[in-house]
């Protein structure tokens, strides 16, 4: 599974701001490594700057030197719609409205096709949904409207995930769809009596970085405009009947483990969620480990509640980016190897407990077990910290089909003879929900297929993907 994008807006009179944001898109990198990109205003005009690569690679202090001005917005990607090549980079900039708009997405449109047939346009007419998005928008302002005017007539026909960040030559908008699938959150800069500027950004470790205080999320539906006057909230879209769908595999893999969501910081479920693991599939082993980085936590709470002691059984290389592994079946054994590599010394002889945080294909499972046990693990207990991972998702996360996700293809007896484990058990949705502290609260559709919004094709064909 990949992310698919982070944003950042930052909005700070009197002040140079480029830094702060790069800062902010760095803390956030973790969710798409495939280009990096910033939008500024001083004011009067924006200036882009964005290219494929990571942010460190993206930016120099000679360009963001050149990003000048008090308000800027930033994005990294990782694509799930249109094209991973250079022009599908964000921020999406066009000449519309009096100087001009920036745009950045994280989600994904479920109805893009017909976005853009209502508009006159055919699929191959935009790079991407949030082209299409800025496309819209670009056309609604020639006609006349306002900014938030034309976001309400875009978002109100739009369908599924969207976290967006807007740039005009003096406001920053941020607007989040009616199911809140995207995380979004607002931060202060300064003292709260005398505020020095406004931030949004995808998760709070951004806010972290920058030096600004969490306030709070942007709720599911809400415009928040932040300017030299403070900020504005509108209820742009109405939200969604009943609680809102922040996607449960923020908690689970997708999040940085020092954010907080919906007031739980994710490190801290991801330990609740071994903990219960332990309760529910013990098995006799000599030492719990967990796959880095977000299964090490959960392997942490499964410890601590089995008895079981903890250790290091897999080294990590941090200097890799996940681009850079060849994303086909063939190459992901060796991608494994790239990435992990595991401690000899500590495992050879053990009966392991392995904990990860999910199974999607399973390939890079059966890669990980066969290196554990060509290090010489005598057993290896698989256990999952999430459920079987048995739908695609339509909201903003890159999977594969339906045919290709494991869990359709075989019975548990059949997961753990593919992956080659002693045995293979997961986290149930109840306890899932109960780690995470938000019972009713979030998407869980990739594992239960109770898609909350409309998707846009058969389930179990393809993606979706136009
Ligand atoms: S379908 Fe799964 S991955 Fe997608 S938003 Fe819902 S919980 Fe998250």
């Amino acid at each position: 599974m990949r992310e698919a994008c982070g944003v950042v807006g930052v909005v700070a009179p009197g002040r140079a701001v480029a830094h702060a944001c790069y800062d902010g898109l760095y803390a956030l990198q973790h969710r798409g490594q495939e280009s990096a990109g910033m939008a500024a205003s001083d004011g009067r005009q924006i200036t882009v700057v964005k290219d494929n690569g990571l942010v460190s690679h993206v930016f120099s202090e000679p360009t963001l030197q050149a990003l000048g001005g008090s308000l800027v917005i930033g994005h990294t990607r990782y694509s799930t719609s249109g094209s991973a090549n250079w022009t599908a980079a964000q921020p999406a900039f066009r000449p519309a409205g009096p100087a001009g708009f920036a745009l950045a997405h994280n989600g994904n449109l479920t109805n893009t096709s017909d976005l853009a047939a209502s508009a006159g346009l055919e699929a191959h007419d935009v790079l991407s949904d949030s082209d299409l998005l800025a496309e819209l928008l670009a056309r609604a302002l020639d006609e006349g409207a306002t900014v938030p005017q034309a976001l309400y007539d875009v978002l109100s026909r739009a369908q599924g995930a969207f976290s967006l960040v807007v740039l005009e030559a003096d406001v920053v908008h941020a607007v989040r769809d009616p199911y809140g699938f995207r995380p979004l959150c607002l931060g202060r800069l300064g003292p709260p009596e005398a505020p020095t500027g406004w931030v949004v950004a995808s998760e709070t470790p951004a806010l972290d970085v920058m030096g600004a205080a969490f306030v709070r999320e942007v709720e599911p539906g809400e415009l928040v405009t932040l300017s030299a006057a403070g900020v504005v909230s509108t209820r742009l879209l109405e939200p969604a009947a009943g609680p809102q769908r922040l996607c449960i595999f923020e908690f689970v893999y997708f999040a940085r483990p020092d954010a907080y969501l919906l007031g739980h910081q994710v490190h801290s479920a991801r330990r609740r969620m071994g903990s219960l693991l332990a309760g529910s599939e013990p098995v006799a082993a000599d030492l719990v480990i967990g796959v880095p980085d977000s299964g090490v936590p959960a392997a942490e709470g499964y410890a601590q509640a089995s008895g079981i002691p903890f250790g290091q059984g897999l080294v990590k290389n941090r200097y890799i980016g996940r681009t850079f592994i060849t994303p086909d079946q063939e190459q992901r054994a060796a991608g494994v190897r790239r990435k992990l590599n595991a401690l000899r010394d500590t495992i050879a002889g053990q009966r392991l407990v392995v904990v990860d945080d999910s199974v999607v294909r399973g390939t890079t499972t059966r890669a990980l077990v066969r290196m554990l046990r060509d290090a010489g693990a005598r057993e290896v207990h698989l256990r999952i910290s999430s459920p079987p991972f048995a739908w695609p998702c339509y909201y903003g996360i890159d999977t594969p089909t339906r045919e290709e996700l494991l869990a359709t293809r075989f019975d548990r007896a059949g997961m753990r003879d593919f992956v080659g484990a002693d045995s293979l058990a997961f986290l149930t949705l109840e306890d899932l929900r109960a780690a995470v502290g938000v019972a009713e609260g979030c998407c869980d559709a990739c594992l239960t297929g109770r898609y909350p919004a409309p998707v846009p094709v058969t389930v179990g064909a393809d993606r979706g993907r136009w």
